[in-house]
């Protein structure tokens, strides 16, 4: 597994289903590291909630479950890959989500003489995270938590995101990370991934 980052601290992203648990994760993953987090998801909506140009042109797409386009996103990430907090490294949460997105990741760190250490999928059944996601749209009313977006963001994880896991794993930088269970025993799976990968110390 490739876990050296040339001269800079570990830039790892973290990937899962709607509903797998990232966001919870996201945030023990980045402090275990020692890293900033970047949520694409929480940029989006941050800025929807302070009606920005940026968050009403994400809303159109994220209210449908759909992709906001490569071309606001794309120059979002680099944005933030250049700003001097992740100089050090960062955890990606929500990004790269395409292929596409994957393959412009790429050339983006290669020209910053950077690469990506380590890529965790969290795995999880589907039907269980349609159903945490209902509980959470009861809870936190997020626009894209009805029934109908849910099932489509479902579909477009498993068509667009899914291949990108295969683009990972085929350049030996993929860990896969049961997602069931309590918070803590995902936790528990996660941390041993890093030590594994040897960014951390057990
Ligand atoms: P979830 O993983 O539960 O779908 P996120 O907060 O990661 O939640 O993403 C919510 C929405 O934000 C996505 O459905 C999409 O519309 C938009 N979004 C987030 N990341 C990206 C990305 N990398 N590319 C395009 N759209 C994105």
């Amino acid at each position: 597994m490739s876990t050296v980052d040339s001269g800079n601290g570990p830039i790892v992203i973290l990937l899962g289903p709607p509903g797998a648990g990232k966001g919870t994760q996201a945030k023990q993953l980045a402090t275990r590291l020692g890293v900033p987090a970047i949520s694409t998801g929480a940029i989006f909506r941050q800025n929807m909630a302070d009606e920005t140009e940026l968050g009403q042109r994400a809303r159109e797409y994220m209210d449908k479950g759909e992709f906001v386009p490569d071309s606001v996103t794309n120059p979002m990430i680099t944005a933030r890959l250049k700003a001097p907090d992740t100089a050090n490294g960062c955890l990606l949460d929500g990004y790269p989500r395409t292929v596409d997105q994957a393959r412009y990741l790429r050339s983006t760190l290669d020209s910053m003489g950077r690469k990506v250490a380590l890529v965790i999928e969290i795995d999880a059944d589907e039907d269980e995270v349609v159903s945490r996601l209902l509980k959470r749209a009861q809870q936190e009313n997020r626009s894209d938590d009805t029934e109908p977006v849910i099932r489509h963001r479902m579909k477009v994880y498993r068509e667009q995101t899914e291949p990108m896991a295969t683009y990972y794993a085929e350049n030996d930088q993929l860990a896969v990370v049961d997602g069931m269970g309590t918070v803590e025993d995902v936790w528990e799976r996660i941390d041993q991934t890093l030590v594994h990968a040897g960014l951390v110390q057990p």
